[in-house]
C-alpha cells in the first residue's frame, strides 16, 4: 500500500483520519500540499501549530479562544445577564451571524448522549453553574441543537437551574426537527430565538 513513500503516506493517513475527507480526497491534499511553494506549506503547518498552542477555553463560558476572557466575555456593551447556552463554538458563531442577540454565550462542547457515552460531567454543565452561582443572571437560554440529545441537554439543565429561581428559556421550533443549528440559515435562528418560551 505504500507507493509514494513513507512521508507521503503519512500525510495522507493524517489527512484521511479527519471528518469529512475520504481516501481520495487526502491524496489530492497531500499531494497539493508536497508541490505548494514550500513558503506556503510552512505558513499552512505554522496556522495549525499556532491554534493548537493558542487556543484554549475561555474562563467565563467554555468557547475556543486565544484570549482570556473571550472578545464577547469581556465587551462591556453585552448584556452579561443574559447566557445562552450552546452545544458547540460553531453554534455561538452561526447566533453571532444573525445580529439579533446582545447576551452572552454558554459553550457545552457537546450534548448528553447516553447512546455514546457521553453524560452531564463530559460537557460544561459544571462550569455553567459555578458560572450562574456566581454572577446575577436573569435569564438562561436553552439553544441546544433540536434533536434527542440536544432536548435532552436542555432538560438536564432546565431541571438543575429552574430551582434557582433564573428564568430558562428554550429556543423555538423554527429550526427543523434533527437539523443542526450551525446550518440552519440566519432568518430561521433569529425567529427561534424571538419565539423562545419559558419553560
Ligand atoms: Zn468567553
Amino acid at each position: 500500500m505504500n507507493y509514494y513513500g513513507d512521508p507521503i503516506t503519512k500525510l495522507i493517513e493524517e489527512f484521511a483520519s479527519l471528518p469529512g475527507i475520504g481516501g481520495k480526497s487526502a491524496q489530492r491534499i497531500a499531494f497539493h500540499i508536497i508541490n505548494m511553494p514550500k513558503d506556503r506549506a510552512y505558513a499552512l503547518s505554522n496556522a495549525i501549530k499556532d491554534a493548537v498552542e493558542n487556543v484554549h477555553y475561555c474562563s467565563i463560558c467554555c468557547n475556543l479562544t486565544d484570549e482570556d476572557p473571550c472578545p464577547i466575555c469581556s465587551n462591556i456593551t453585552r448584556n452579561h445577564n443574559i447566557i445562552m447556552v450552546v452545544e458547540d463554538p460553531r453554534d455561538m458563531a452561526a447566533y453571532e451571524r444573525t445580529k439579533e442577540f446582545n447576551g452572552v454565550y454558554h459553550v457545552l462542547h457537546g450534548a448528553i448522549s447516553p447512546m455514546t457515552g457521553i453524560g452531564p460531567s463530559d460537557i460544561k454543565i459544571k462550569e455553567l453553574l459555578t458560572r450562574i452561582q456566581n454572577n446575577d443572571v436573569e435569564e438562561i437560554i436553552l439553544a441546544t441543537n433540536p434533536n434527542v440529545e440536544g432536548e435532552a441537554t436542555a432538560m438536564y439543565i432546565s431541571r438543575l437551574i429552574k430551582p434557582l429561581g433564573i428564568k430558562v428559556t428554550r429556543i423555538a421550533n423554527g429550526v427543523p426537527v434533527g437539523g443542526d443549528l450551525e446550518y440552519v440559515d440566519e432568518v430561521t435562528l433569529s425567529r427561534a430565538l424571538e419565539g423562545r418560551r419559558e419553560l
